[in-house]
């Protein structure tokens, strides 16, 4: 069976790993960038993901450049804690949850796809046309090229651009010394004007690269930012949006004045497709569901994807009914995790403890019970195959050879 991947980020590299390890060697990748460099902020790739990357065996080298996060906590305006749970091998799972700088996964992938299939089934530079997709030489074709994608077009061809929700993100990695144990996750603020912080890695001198995202609504007459990843923005105007915020156990002023590039890009998504088939093209990643980041799901959806497809054309008779019986298997969970993201997942806890105690409180109990914090967290990793019982006895999506 020949394979064509249109797009060699996180996704289409995690297809090519999983294709090889499942028996399918025959694999092209086609990706529009010149070169394959390092670039982006933070990514997660939560322990249902990272189970896959140990699964196909480079989850050392990932493991070698990322922290394993071991918590995530909630903050009000004042710093104060609003709730905080394990994460990763601290709250049960057999695998850690990464978080990582995104061009350091994709090098580690990259790497990878190349040691294994050879660096000639990567075509760089070949920015593929609905007209290139329909000449490609393939037995199946699988567009993993992210939230842009132009094989979604041939499936959707009237649906124009992503959809904004009113959000600007600035995001960073700055250089500073850890907080918290230096392995804390930690999102502050309101939903409308938050936070996100996290450490990335580890550079072995004491100090970490540190990623963190404002995220604010700016629809209020002000337009929505270009979507290109790689947009420039001044830190001061990320800082002035959060400059309210006092947390007390880390420098959010010195965090992002200090930041050396600073990224800015609107929250954007795009509605469910019902299918992600046409013929012997399907979708996968961002292509397919592209999602907001609430929830750090975004790669981890797309390395999920990218086991199951494998899998089923490697067992099934033929490539319909392979793309068939993945679409089965993808399509319903990740619509849920779309559509939940859409109400902020589990970061809407922030707007809870913000209206019911707006000047902060004494102890965060006596203005939220602990049980509902617990159910909207426990519901959402139901939801998105996170949860640690579920994911530890799952079946493996490997293919026995
Ligand atoms: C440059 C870049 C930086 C990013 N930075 C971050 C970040 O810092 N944090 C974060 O959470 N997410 C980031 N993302 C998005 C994140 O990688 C995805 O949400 C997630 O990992 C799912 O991956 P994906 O492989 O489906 O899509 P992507 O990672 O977007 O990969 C899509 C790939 O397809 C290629 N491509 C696009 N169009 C074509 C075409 N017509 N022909 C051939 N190839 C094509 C792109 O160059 C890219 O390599 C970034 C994406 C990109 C492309």
């Amino acid at each position: 069976m020949k394979v064509a991947i249109i797009g060699s980020g996180i996704g289409g590299c995690a297809l090519a790993l999983s294709l090889h390890a499942a028996g399918i060697h025959d694999v092209e990748l086609y990706e529009s960038a010149a070169e394959v460099r390092e670039l982006g902020v933070g990514i997660n790739v939560l322990p249902h993901a990272v189970r896959e990357l140990t699964e196909l065996g480079v989850a050392d080298a990932i493991d070698a450049v990322a922290i394993r996060t071991a918590e995530l906590s909630y903050h009000n305006r004042f710093g104060q804690h609003v709730w905080q749970e394990p994460r990763g091998m601290d709250a049960g799972y057999r695998w850690p949850q990464w978080s990582v700088h995104r061009g350091m996964l994709l090098g580690r992938l990259y790497d990878a796809v190349c040691d294994r299939l050879g660096e000639s089934a990567v075509h760089l530079g070949r920015s593929m046309t609905a007209g290139d997709l329909e000449a490609i030489d393939a037995d199946v074709v699988i567009g993993c090229d992210g939230v842009h994608s132009a094989v979604r077009g041939l499936l959707a061809p009237d649906e124009g651009p992503p959809l904004w929700n009113g959000v600007t993100m600035w995001r960073g990695v700055t250089v500073m010394a850890p907080y918290l144990g230096g392995r804390r996750m930690v999102i502050a603020g309101e939903l409308a004007r938050r936070v996100v912080i996290y450490p990335v890695h580890d550079l072995g001198d004491g100090t970490q690269l540190i990623n963190w995202v404002v995220a604010v609504r700016t629809d209020d007459g002000r337009p929505m930012p270009h979507h290109d990843w790689s947009a420039e923005a001044d830190p001061n105007e990320a800082w002035a949006e959060v400059s309210h915020l006092s947390l007390g156990f880390v420098d959010v002023e010195r965090l992002i004045s200090s930041c050396e590039l600073v990224l800015k890009y609107p929250m954007v998504d795009r509605n469910p497709l019902t299918t992600w088939r046409a013929g012997r093209v399907t979708l996968l990643g961002d292509a397919a569901h592209p999602m907001y980041p609430n929830g750090s799901n975004g790669a981890s959806q797309a390395i999920l994807d990218a086991r199951v497809l494998a899998q089923q054309l490697a067992l099934q008779p033929d490539v319909g009914a392979a793309l068939d019986a993945y679409e089965a298997q993808r399509i319903a969970p990740t619509t849920a995790v779309v559509l939940s993201n859409r109400t902020a997942g589990p970061e809407r806890i922030l707007d809870i403890a913000a209206e019911r105690a707006p000047g902060g409180f004494a102890h965060v109990h006596d203005v939220i019970p602990e049980d509902e914090f617990a159910e909207i967290v426990h519901s959402y990793q139901q939801m998105a195959g996170f949860d640690p019982a579920i994911l530890n006895e799952r079946a493996s999506y490997s293919v026995p050879r």
